[in-house]
Order: structure tokens, then sequence, then C-alpha cells
């Protein structure tokens, strides 16, 4: 069996001005699949592995990933289709392929092309008409139509945060298997439910998303039923077909999976009241007073405080100013807190090339944020002391800069990253846990900050990754839709 693999990962926050290119993308060509592409956390690791111990020949062509960020460029987008299209001519020279399984990530937006999923199955499908296709999907997938008619059998992950990717992929290539091998055609069941949740609400380890997921998993031991996913689509992207979606793959059994899609659906439906934040949260002022109490009157170390919706895992800029403005505000609290207060941290590649030309120990004057998110915050002007520097961190080379004003440690980055890294600080020389405050562009803290929190509070800033859904300025997407509109009817036939 020959079967072609590939992958492209990127969850496109429609919010962010940011166009995401070539220097944003880490990019695998062709055998670099089998030698640099096998990291647990890949969807495509699981695919790889189960087709090969299953014995099939395999084809690889691209694997592509990028942080979370603003709408990929249309000409790096259309070189990545390049090679897709290419590698899949040039194997079809050789040889038939007998099907197709890629990790996708299924809310990946071009500029100015819209859903690249879609726009990159098509070409494939109309290279490989009569293969079946399977996909690995995260579970921010946003489900269309078009994907529906070009793919015959999904898999999502059923993990938030994703640890599962890995068994996902191996789940997707073991439909493509059995599709092949009995002859018999996959059927995917789709239901839409008219609904967005942001990402803090819909952990997997917390209700309702446990009983939902258990209930997926349940329904993937009946009979006939191969997969059953719940893809939650992307709540940080305006898109018409944006909303959550029950998707059920069946071999030769379509009417099994409408029942079950059907069950899963109202399931879910029933539970939308039950999408609540598990994290103690404020508006961002309240927020920071909390914090604030929190060290200096009940003696709390460390506590964090996530500036949520500026949280570039999520697809923000990463350079709202919305709680620094506060925090400046506030500097009378700041400034007599038993330890700095860190701030991790800041795109900010403009203020890094000024700390990296002054040196480490130089005053400056730079301002720090407001280059991209200009809605949810402005150019901070700070006069600061550059405290360290970190030259080529992590696999986007990125070079940081610990900066200092009065009582605050402030982290900046040339990149575009997430800042839910402890190597990150211990890049600079710093460890939060020695901090009494530390700020963090995050939602969920991640496990090596949650290990050392004493206290974690999420403040529902202002930005592309607002929580607070309602705030955000949607345009596109198909209405109803809880919990923008609060309808109680069932309408998700
Ligand atoms: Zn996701």
């Amino acid at each position: 069996m020959r079967i072609l693999i590939g992958g492209m990962n990127h969850e496109s926050n429609t919010f962010n001005p940011i166009i995401t290119g070539k220097d944003d993308f880490i990019v695998l060509h062709g055998d670099a699949l089998f030698t640099e592409g096998l990291l647990p956390s890949y969807a495509s690791t699981g695919i790889i592995r189960e087709l090969q111990a299953e014995g099939c020949t395999l084809v690889p062509t691209v694997l592509a990933r990028a942080v979370p960020n603003g709408a990929v460029s249309a000409s790096f987008y259309q070189s990545l289709k390049d090679e897709f299209l290419n590698r899949t001519k040039a194997a079809l020279e050789q040889g038939s392929i007998d099907g197709v399984c890629l990790a996708l990530h299924g809310s990946m937006k071009v500029a100015g092309l819209g859903c690249a999923e879609e726009n990159l199955l098509a070409s494939l499908r109309s290279l490989l008409p009569d293969c079946p296709f399977t996909v690995a999907l995260d579970m921010h997938a946003t489900i269309t139509p078009a994907l529906l008619r070009l793919v015959d059998g999904f898999v999502g992950y059923k993990t938030a945060p994703h640890v599962d990717c890995l068994e996902t992929g191996a789940h997707a290539a073991s439909l493509l298997l059995r599709t092949i091998r009995t002859g018999k055609k996959l059927h995917t069941a789709y239901r839409r439910i008219p609904m967005l949740i942001a990402g803090e609400k819909s952990e997997t380890e917390a209700e309702p998303m446990r009983s939902l997921i258990d209930a997926c998993r349940r329904a993937e031991i009946e009979p006939g039923i191969l997969a059953a996913s719940f893809l939650l689509g992307f709540p940080w992207a305006d898109s018409e077909y944006n909303a959550v979606s029950v998707l059920v793959t069946t071999l030769d059994n379509p009417q099994a999976g409408e029942d079950c899609a059907q069950s899963l659906a109202d399931a879910f439906w029933v539970r939308r009241h039950d999408f609540t934040f598990r994290t103690e949260h404020y508006d961002t002022a309240a927020a920071l007073q909390v914090a604030y109490r929190a060290v200096l009157e009940e003696e709390q170390k460390p506590v964090f405080l996530s500036d949520s919706g500026d949280n570039p895992t999520a697809g923000a800029t990463g350079d709202a100013t919305d709680m620094l403005e506060r925090i400046l505000e506030s500097l009378d609290s700041a400034d007599i807190l038993p330890t700095p207060l860190l701030y991790t941290g800041f795109y900010d590649e403009p203020a890094v090339k000024k700390c990296r030309e002054a040196g480490v120990g130089a005053a400056l004057s730079l301002t720090i944020g407001g280059n991209w998110d200009t809605i949810n915050g402005k150019k901070i002007a700070l006069t600061v002391r550059v405290e360290n520097l970190a030259e080529d961190f992590g696999p986007y080379h990125a070079v940081l800069a610990l900066i200092s004003y009065r009582n605050l440690r402030i982290v900046l980055s040339s990149k575009h990253i997430g800042f839910g890294d402890d190597k990150l600080l211990s890049a600079l020389g710093i460890n939060a846990a020695d901090y009494c405050l530390v700020v963090v562009k995050l939602g969920y803290l991640e496990p090596c900050f949650k290990r050392i929190a004493t206290r974690a509070i999420m403040a529902t800033t202002k930005g592309c990754s607002n929580e607070v859904l309602e705030m955000l300025p949607y345009r596109s997407v198909c209405r109803p839709l809880y919990p923008l509109d609060r309808s109680d009817s069932p309408d998700h036939s």
C-alpha cells in the first residue's frame, strides 16, 4: 500500500493584522518528515508510526507548522501547496497511490483566500479523485461543506490542552487502512452546533467537556462507529462556518453515523450554559488589584496573572498594552511589591533590536507594544535598562531581552512566540518562582507555571484573543450563534 502523507498546522486569528510568513514557519520537506518530524506532539508522528507498523510505503510531502498568529501570506501558502502537488505528481509517475492521510489544523486561513485546508484538499483531490482521504484535525478545527465533500474520514483531538496528537494521528491512519483493506466506503455524518466557546471554558479535564468527550469515546466502541469527534471551531476567527461541529465516521454504515451525530449534538447543546471559566477571573483593572492584594496583604508568592486577551498561543499579536497601561497607572502598588513584578512578555521586534544595539547594562528610551494591535493598545514610551539578552532562543530563533523599569521586569521577544515556556525565562537567567507577581500573556497556565503558582488569576484583558467573545467585532459568522445570541432553540440539525 502506498499512502501519501503530510501536514499543515496553523491556527489563524483573523482579528490579528499580522500576516504570518515564511520566517514564522518550520517546514520539513520529503524524507525530513521521517528524521526531524517525529515529535510526540505532532499528529503526523502518529500517522507515520501507525502506517509504518502496518507495512505501508509512505510518500512524504510537506509538514509545515507555525505558532498561531494572523492569517498566512498568500505567496507563502502557494509555495507550500505547489510543493504538496509537485511531490504528489512525482509520486504518481512512479506508481499508484492507495490513500491520503494528512495532519491538518482545520482553522488555517490564507490572506485573501480563506480556508487553507479546503484549498489544498481540493487540489490534491483533483490529482487523486478516487483515493480515500482521512485527516487528523485539531480540536479547534472549523468544518466547512467543502471539507466534508473532500475528505472521507475525520478524527479530532479529544484533549485540550492537546496532549493526544499522536493518538489522533494514529486513529486517522487506522480509518484509512480499514477502508482500503475492506473495500468498504467511509461515511462521515455532520451536525453543526451554533456555538462558539472561549478556549478557557473548554478544558477537557473539566465539565462539561469531560463528559462530552467520554460520550465520544463510548460512541467509538459502538459497532460500526470508527471515530466520533467534537470540533469546537476557533473563536478568534470571524469566518462564515465558524461553530462547533460533530463528526462521526463510519464504515459503510451511514445511518449509524447520522444517529450518533444527532445524539452527540443534542448532548452538547443541552450543556451550553455549563461552559464557564474555571480560573478566578476579573476585568483588567480588578484582576490587577486582586493580584496586588494577594501579594501585599495575603503574602502569596508567586501569584500568576494571565493577560488572556492577548495570548499569542491563541493567535493574538502579543503586543496589546491594555494590561501594561493598567500597571503603569498603579505604580504605587507595583513599586512596593517585595520583588519586581515580572511581565512575560511582549512581541516587539523593534524594541528588541534597540536593546541589542544598546547592550546589557545600557539605559535607553524605547516604546513597548502597539506595533500591531493598535485597537487594544498603543506604543508605550519608557526609559529602561537592559538587564539581559538571549540569542537564538527556541525553534523560531528568537532574540529575547529582559528590561527593567522601576520595580517592573519585562521580557521582550523579536519573534511572535508563546510565553508559556519556562525555558524562555531560564534563557534570560531568571526563574518565575523568585517573583511574587508574574504577569503572562497566556490563558490557562501551562503546566510549568501551574505547578509553581500559589494562585492563578485570569484577567479578561482586551486583545485579539479576548475571552469575552461578546466583545469581539464579528461580521462574517453565521448568526444566531451562542453566546453572541442567547437563543434557547435547539437548531443544530
Ligand atoms: Zn487547538
